[in-house]
């Protein structure tokens, strides 16, 4: 075993939603710090399998619509399968729907609850539970939002599933760290992707947002690299349940 703590050598991360934005820029981040990387998703990720594979290692892409909970088992026996075990998964993949709460559609509802916060659960119910199986330690991260601590505005089930999968990373760390299972989760701020792109293209809404960011910018994927690295690692062993705030200092205003 290597001595940095953070090396993520001979481990092999699932990523979903890595064909862009933040799950790429972990992916790319986990696979330099040595981790092979399952590149989970509905649109082909070409993109991250290149700079994964620049990074030196290996990157196996599994077609998944996580809409729905019926691709878990495939995504775990083919990842276990081509990479030989499961030690990391950052549940990363989701989506926003935007309009009044007056307004706001059961589809909407729905559409956004199953993949952020009901695929989360059960994807990473069954990938702990091949954890434990398998007898390794693991680590699982999950991404929340800004609005995991706030109301937000126009996005309830955004809102709704963002502070749910704050509540889930509690309960499943309490829950499976005795099987040496880590569940923390990431907290970004105000990132620059297609997540984002009506807010960054609202020129009130972004000049308001920039407002209020202390480091005076929107967060680039690169940005969440240190702290996915980190909660995959050695180094975080004993931490559990945590939400981690990447934000540029947005939290702390
Ligand atoms: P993004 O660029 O829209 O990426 C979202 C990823 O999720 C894409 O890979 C997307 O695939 C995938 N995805 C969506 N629906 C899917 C489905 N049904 N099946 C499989 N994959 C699906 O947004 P992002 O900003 O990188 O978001 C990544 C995560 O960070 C999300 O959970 C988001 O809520 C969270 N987040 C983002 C911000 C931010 O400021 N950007 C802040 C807080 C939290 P396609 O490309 O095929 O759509």
């Amino acid at each position: 075993m290597t001595s940095n703590p953070f090396s993520l050598e001979d481990k092999v991360a699932v990523v979903t939603g890595a064909n862009t934005g933040l799950g790429q820029g972990m992916a790319v981040a986990l696979a330099e710090a040595g981790a092979d990387i399952a590149l989970v998703g509905r649109s082909q990720p070409e993109e991250t399998v290149e700079l994964v594979e620049k990074a030196g290692r290996k990157a196996l892409v599994v077609m998944a619509d996580l809409g729905s909970l019926e691709p878990i088992d495939t995504i775990i026996s083919q990842t276990r399968e081509r990479l030989g075990s499961i030690d990391i998964l950052v549940n990363n993949a989701g989506i926003i729907k935007r309009n009044d709460s007056i307004d706001f559609t059961e589809e909407d509802w729905d559409a956004v609850m199953d993949i952020n916060l009901k695929t989360l659960f059960f994807l990473s119910q069954k990938v702990a539970r091949s954890m434990i199986e398998a007898k390794t330690r693991g680590k699982i991260i999950n991404i929340a939002s800004m609005l995991s601590y706030q109301g937000g505005i126009r996005v309830p089930s955004y809102t709704a599933s963002k502070s749910g999968v704050m509540g889930l990373t509690r309960i499943l760390a309490n829950e499976w760290a005795k099987h040496g299972i880590n569940v923390n989760a990431i907290a970004p701020g105000y990132f620059a992707t297609n997540n984002t792109a009506a807010l960054q293209a609202d020129e009130t809404r972004n000049k308001e947002i920039l407002g209020r960011i202390p480091a005076g910018r929107w967060g680039d994927p690169s940005d969440l690299g240190g702290a996915a690295v980190f909660l995959a690692s050695r180094a975080s062993d004993y931490v559990q349940g945590v939400t981690l705030p990447v934000d540029g200092g947005w939290l702390a205003r």
